[in-house]
């Protein structure tokens, strides 16, 4: 069987076994959604998003860019975090790195991916502020898990500084924001920064670059 005939077998199979569990499931997600969750991610097809975690249609906002990037400036990504917190009031935002990334290693290495270049330089600015640190740590494996935390701190910053998630503070309303890694190796997630929902812990916790 061709590799995409496959995918309407699951699904079939997994409608199917959706409306034996909960006849009315599909019925209900269909009016509305009510995610407790905005997740940004990486790209990378070993992280399943909703595998991992659990999360049923309907639990979960999701946003996915290469080395789940949180630019100020990408309008994507600011569109979605601002109907995520204006309109769907999501209670946690989780930004969410994983080990092994390409787009980290790509952007430990030297500048040759074209366009991507574009994409990975603020990346490659984390690894400018951290370079002694990385630099420090002998095994290209733990240098690269080192990178991935510091990526996700950094863009749990960033976040933290939007306009959007500002307003929403300000006017004492949520989200918290989280910033994990998903280890492809074991599949288990570690914290890396978690429960950020005043500017006071912003500070904190997280970097000012
Ligand atoms: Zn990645």
């Amino acid at each position: 069987m061709e590799t995409f005939k496959k995918l309407f077998e699951h699904n079939r199979k997994w409608a199917a076994e959706m409306l034996s569990l909960d006849p009315d499931f599909f019925k209900r997600t269909e009016a509305s959604q009510e995610p407790h969750f905005l997740f940004i991610g990486c790209s990378d097809s070993r992280v399943p998003t909703d595998r991992m975690t659990g999360a049923l249609p309907g639990e979960m906002f999701v946003h996915r860019n290469i080395g789940n990037q949180c630019w100020s400036t990408d309008v994507n990504m600011l569109s979605v975090l601002t109907y995520a917190v204006n309109v769907l009031d999501v209670p946690h935002v989780i930004v969410c790195g994983h080990s092994n990334c390409g787009a980290l290693k790509a952007a430990m290495g030297p500048a040759s991916n074209g366009l991507v270049d574009h994409w990975l330089s603020d990346i490659r600015n984390t690894i400018r502020w951290h370079q002694d640190e990385l630099e420090a740590i002998a095994d290209p494996k733990e240098r690269l898990a080192k990178l991935s935390r510091l990526n996700v701190l950094q863009q749990v910053g960033i976040l933290s500084r939007t306009p959007v998630i500002r307003d929403a503070w300000s006017r004492g309303r949520r989200p918290m924001l989280h910033g994990w890694v998903y280890d492809i190796a074991t599949g288990l997630i570690e914290g890396v920064v978690e429960q950020v929902d005043s500017v006071k812990k912003a500070d904190e916790l997280l970097p000012n670059n």
